[in-house]
């Protein structure tokens, strides 16, 4: 999946809007009769609704169907929801509400476009797409160079149109191909995740550190002042200052995750990470610091590399995490006094002094080589599965997402 986002002129960003309502306008209608009708079949709930909206909201036959999929896929997903007992058990009353009231559709809600209706001159950066206004021709988009290329190579199938806090971005999906696994590595990179600096390597690079705790500080101390305000408008600036800054959160990972794949990639070595199950428990910390600690997203992190070493071919070792932090890189010795400060290692035995982070990543680094050679490998494993049922990239609408259909990221 690569997310561009669009750069329309006011001009063509009024007539992709118009286009989003009168999408999710004719979805609204569709389930509307799915849910009187029961008929929740693509090809019976076409015959009931493809005339009318096509007709009513001047939709072109392509997006009718598009139109006509989501809702079918809508009510798929809530069916599996609650099949999956996701909404609690059948009478209670979130199961209740889920099924009293046909699926609804937020009018900015993403919308599903393919090949005919929305076509890519990828190096012009530039998207032709299809609206209710007729088709829209030259709609910029930004994206880095790199996915200029996963786009040139890999793309294929649906792209989403997706309207979020006022701008435009479009995901395409794409398939690209495993690399085969590199079952001979050189060597590892450990990487040591803490709350200062979130992540640190072997190789002493440390990333997203003080710079980025500032940053945080500053925007938990404005959250915590708009909660205690507790007006509407408080609310919904701070449901917008939430989003941002997960959004900020999930880049930051993106970053880290891509250049510590790259480098290990290009020194032939795989990557060792701390099993990360049990970090918030194993850490401990003052109280200001586990604020910070557990609001960051190791888990996602975690996530996104595992799925680009995979890419890559690279593999990645899980170690167990006990004492990394008091154990000594260099002689083995195990002492909480080892570490004298957040930020410094020092080993009561031998006298070694290293940054601290760095010291406990370079234990990881050993862990997981020591594991290799003993065959005890694990390749890069798929991502852990997520909390919710069907967050993956099948039109991805949980149950409550349903309710406003709009697919994450
Ligand atoms: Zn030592």
């Amino acid at each position: 999946m690569v997310q561009v986002r669009l750069l329309p002129t006011p001009v063509q960003a009024a007539t992709l809007e118009a286009t989003l309502c009168a999408c999710n306008e004719a979805a609204g209608w569709a389930s509307e009769v799915v849910f009187e009708k029961d008929v929740k079949r693509n090809f019976a709930l076409r015959e009931h609704t493809y005339t009318e909206i096509k007709a009513r909201w001047n939709l072109g036959a392509q997006a009718v169907q598009h139109v006509i999929k989501k809702v079918c896929d809508a009510y798929a997903t809530l069916k599996a929801n609650l099949k999956a007992g996701n909404l609690g058990k059948p009478g209670s009353k979130r199961y209740r509400r889920a099924m009293e009231k046909p699926i609804a559709f937020r009018a900015q809600g993403a919308q599903p476009y393919d090949d005919r209706m929305l076509s890519w001159q990828i190096a012009e950066r530039r998207v032709s797409i299809w609206t209710t206004g007729g088709r829209v021709k030259d709609v910029a988009f930004t994206a880095s160079p790199e996915q200029l290329a996963t786009l040139a190579l890999y793309r294929k199938g649906e792209s989403d149109l997706v309207c979020r806090d006022g701008m435009w971005f479009v995901l395409a999906t794409c398939e690209v191909p495993e690399a085969a696994l590199n079952t001979d590595p050189v060597d590892f990179l450990g990487v040591d995740l803490g709350i200062v600096n979130i992540a640190t390597t072997s190789d002493g690079e440390i990333m997203a550190g003080r710079e980025l705790n500032r940053i945080r500080t500053r925007e938990r101390t404005l959250r915590t002042k708009l909660q205690k305000k507790n007006t509407p408008s408080a609310k919904r600036r701070l449901k917008k200052r939430r989003r941002k800054e997960a959004r900020r959160a999930k880049d930051i990972n993106h970053k880290i995750a891509k250049h510590l794949v790259a480098e290990a990639e290009r020194t032939g070595r795989g990557i060792a990470l701390e099993d990360l199950t049990g970090i918030r428990e194993r850490v401990r910390l003052r109280k200001p610091q586990r604020a910070t600690h557990s609001s960051w997203s190791f888990a996602q992190l975690g996530q996104f590399i595992a799925y680009k070493a995979r890419r890559a071919g690279g593999p990645v070792v899980y170690v167990d995490p006990a004492y990394t932090s008091r154990t000594c890189a260099e002689c083995g010795h195990i002492d909480r006094a080892n570490r004298v400060s957040q930020a410094w290692f020092v080993c009561r035995s031998c006298g070694f002094v290293d940054h601290a982070d760095r010291n406990g990543s370079r234990n990881i680094r050993a862990r997981a080589w020591e594991l290799w050679r003993r065959g005890a490998q694990s390749t890069a494993p798929a991502p852990p599965p997520k909390p919710k049922v069907g967050a993956g990239r099948k039109r991805s609408i949980t149950a409550s997402d349903a309710r406003c259909a709009s697919p994450g990221p």
